[in-house]
């Protein structure tokens, strides 16, 4: 038994998602193995997860039973897979909780969206395939530099992989998008770096959503002695101009994270419903 992974019972599979272009949150993990100094999701966990982050997590293994359930009767909506963990995290392995997930909301007329940082998510390239028409998969790019990762985002697969597996969906037919951020600064807001992926989102037909670091206070210690420094409006308004302008150039298109609602709302609704 791994002390580091303690199992519960969960009680709902599919929970409410403070963000607007979602549905319903489906999270089968509580905390997270990738354990990102940056990670809002630091202050919504328990206790246990909290003071350990990165090395302890919760896990629900009962989830899919439940969900099974709650797809039948829960008004169709857009489900995030997932909102405070990553949903291929290395204990996803052991559980295979994601594909058993996608099955059922497809089946059952829900619309998925999958947002990681691993290219584990290629073991379920099958199904992301079958059900393209009703999903789409974000995968997150702080830096392209891996000494920036290793140092915000200290056990997540390395940038390069990243990529490749983007490339991989994107080329497979499925709607690809890449989660550039949080932009923080004195961090990864170097435009050059910038630039690189967005030319690679160019060449790859992958869409861009971005978005700056918020400094929740779980954050704070977890970000001491990263250099970064509290980001004021005047940066953040130079970032987002520079990153409209750069992805202008290379024709990709590009959406500030609190506006993404708008966008999900016209296409997915637009179709679904
Ligand atoms: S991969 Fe996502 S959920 Fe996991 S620690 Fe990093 S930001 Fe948080």
């Amino acid at each position: 038994m791994n002390e580091n992974v303690i199992e519960i019972e969960a009680r709902h599979a599919l929970g409410k998602s403070g963000m607007k272009e979602l549905d319903y949150a489906f999270n089968p993990y509580l905390g997270c193995f990738h354990g990102c100094r940056y990670c809002y999701a630091i202050d919504m966990s328990p206790d246990a997860v909290r003071e350990n982050w990165g090395t302890k997590i919760i896990v629900r293994p009962n989830i899919i039973e439940l969900l099974e359930r709650e797809a039948r009767i829960y008004r169709k909506g857009v489900v995030g897979i997932s909102t405070i963990t990553d949903p291929y995290q290395y204990i996803e392995m052991k559980y295979r909780i994601i594909p058993a997930a996608i099955e059922i909301l497809s089946r059952n007329g829900f619309y998925v969206t999958i947002q990681t940082k691993s290219p584990m998510v290629l073991k379920d390239i099958a199904i992301l395939e079958k059900n393209k028409k009703n999903l789409d998969v974000g995968i997150t790019v702080t830096s392209l530099k891996p000494e920036v990762s290793r140092m915000v985002e200290p056990y997540a697969p390395a940038p390069a992989k990243r990529l490749d597996a983007l490339k991989k969906l994107s080329h497979s037919g499925i709607n690809t998008w890449l989660y550039l951020g949080p932009l923080i600064q004195n961090v990864n807001d170097d435009l050059d770096g910038i630039e690189k992926i967005v030319e690679f989102c160019g060449e790859n037909r992958i869409r861009i959503i971005y978005d700056s670091f918020q400094d929740f206070s779980g954050t704070l210690p977890y970000m001491a002695g990263t250099g970064y420094i509290r980001s004021d409006q005047r940066w953040w308004n130079s970032m987002d101009n520079n990153i409209k302008s750069i992805c202008g150039k290379y024709g990709v298109s590009c959406t500030l994270e609190r506006d993404e609602w708008k966008y999900e709302l016209s296409r997915k609704y637009g179709k679904l419903f």
